[in-house]
């Protein structure tokens, strides 16, 4: 879509107002708006300015005046607001007009761009699936059982027990069982669908949605695979719908990776192929139908996942998922068959086009921007390097021996760790000036300030389950 485009859809829509969105730097969502008389052909080029010393992670007060430029080809009518076309946004700086280094849709095009240039492949694909809950509602309070916080579901049965569930106490899904069961005691097939058809109006193509393995209200719906920056677009409208969808029927829909102890957690596996001259280059006769480019690349996300983690798993919360019993992984391995290995190669389909893998670390907490292009670079450092990834782990991971077990290397073990791994070990993701210097100290800055710090320094609900009465 040209601007000429964007504001003959505007008049054709009735819009009265103009949302500009962005991703923050830890990677929530932020907009603002205008009248839609704000926005002519000029604006695609000279901007809209605000402060970014209010942005977390962004500038310093002194330097604080920043330019957003919106991206034509992202219009879309907002399903939640009234009258109003929504426009992501690009970061640039006022006085240089130079595309800002901390922004994270910036770290991806560079990633695009840097991919291109290497020449190993001209296009690289991502599938996402981020899976999310919904619950009635949270409070933090003391719990006779986990003592520290409940969740409302409708579907009743996390702590209330089935027994005590309000409203479909015959029909909750039993423990671990949440995978495929119809109404009702799916209770939510409704608002997925709602979530789905929405998702396809703003433009997304989705594949399927469908409840998840934990009880409580686990679901996900998966859209169709797309090149990096689109991908990441569509992860950011994603939330968006997912959330407002929740709110409306009086939900809310939670994207943290761990909400409830000894259940499932929520992942967002990253599936990705590289393709040259339309050619798949995963494709070939070795392990799972794979290339030697295939395995490369997965050499490279093995070798640099613990610092890959810094993004792809990067709340304290991330660390709380990756435990061994609930398909989440804890070895970095790979194989075709089993849902405990870092890396799966799926065997849906033999066709060449379709050859993928799926690392399934990343959870939803990330900022999409930067984990998707993090694992890109890690995968073409693989193939530059001719990284092997070593044998394949086709027994299931959890019923190994443990001695066998030792040789198999290990997710980290906390964000803290995962930041001393980035810290360590980032020169993957300098080239092409696609992770700044800048990027990686700021990263390991805010977590470590804001995050694992701030955790540190409070006493934790659970504390008082283990100490209050010691
Ligand atoms: N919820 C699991 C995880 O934490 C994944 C389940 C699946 O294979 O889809 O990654
Ligand atoms: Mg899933
Ligand atoms: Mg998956």
């Amino acid at each position: 879509m040209t601007p000429r485009e964007v504001l003959a859809l505007c008049r054709e829509r009735e819009i009265k107002a103009v949302d500009l969105r962005f991703m923050d730097f830890p990677g929530m969502q932020k907009h603002f708006t205008v009248p839609m008389q704000a926005l002519t052909e000029e604006s695609f080029e000279d901007g809209f300015g605000f402060d970014g010393s209010s942005i977390r992670g962004w500038k310093a007060i002194n330097e604080a005046d920043m330019l957003l430029i919106p991206v034509p080809e992202s219009a879309m009518v907002d399903p939640f607001m009234q009258s109003t076309l929504a426009l992501y946004c690009n970061i640039h700086d006022p006085v240089t007009g130079e595309e800002y280094a901390k922004d994270p849709r910036n770290v991806a095009r560079k990633a695009e761009n840097y991919m291109k240039s290497t020449g190993l492949a001209d296009a690289a694909f991502f599938g996402i699936e981020a899976e999310f809950f919904l619950f009635d509602g949270v409070r933090f309070e003391q719990n006779e059982h986990e003592g520290y916080y409940h969740i409302d579901s409708s579907e009743g049965q996390w702590n209330r027990g089935r027994e005590g569930a309000a409203g479909n106490a015959g029909y909750s899904i039993r423990y671990k069982e949440g995978y495929f069961p119809v109404p009702p005691a799916d209770t939510l097939q409704d608002i997925r669908t709602e979530m789905m058809l929405t998702l396809m109006d703003c433009g997304v193509e989705v594949e399927s949605q469908h409840h998840e393995v934990a009880s409580g209200g686990q679901c996900e719906i998966d859209m169709k695979y797309q090149p990096l920056v689109n991908m990441a677009d569509n992860l950011l409208l994603y939330k968006y719908v997912v959330k407002n969808v929740a709110a409306r029927h009086g939900k809310t829909a939670t994207f943290m990776p761990k909400p409830i102890w000894n259940d499932n957690g929520s992942g967002m596996h990253i599936h990705l192929s590289l393709w040259k001259n339309d050619e798949p280059l995963f494709a070939g006769s070795g392990y799972a139908g794979l290339s030697p480019v295939a395995m490369y690349a997965m050499g490279g996300i093995l070798k640099h996942a613990p610092a890959l983690l810094a993004f792809c798993s990067p709340t304290t919360n991330s660390y709380k998922r990756l435990v061994p019993g609930f398909e989440a992984p804890v070895n970095l391995a790979y194989s075709s068959q089993n849902r405990s290995a870092a890396i799966r190669i799926p065997v849906y389909s033999p066709s060449p086009a379709k050859k993928r893998f799926e690392f399934r670390c990343p959870d939803p907490s990330s900022n999409g921007y930067l984990a998707v292009s993090a694992m890109l670079m890690a995968a073409l450092d693989g193939i530059q390097n001719k990284i092997d990834p070593g044998p394949p782990l086709d027994k299931d991971i959890y019923d190994m021996q443990a001695d066998e077990l030792e040789t198999v290397a290990k997710t980290p073990r906390s964000l803290e760790e995962s930041l001393n791994a980035l810290r360590d070990d980032h020169e993957f993701l300098l080239r092409g000036d696609v992770f700044t210097e800048d990027v990686i100290d700021t990263w390991i800055w805010y977590k470590t300030e804001h995050e694992v710090e701030a955790l540190r320094a409070r006493p934790h609900p659970f504390e008082f389950a283990m100490y209050y009465d010691v």
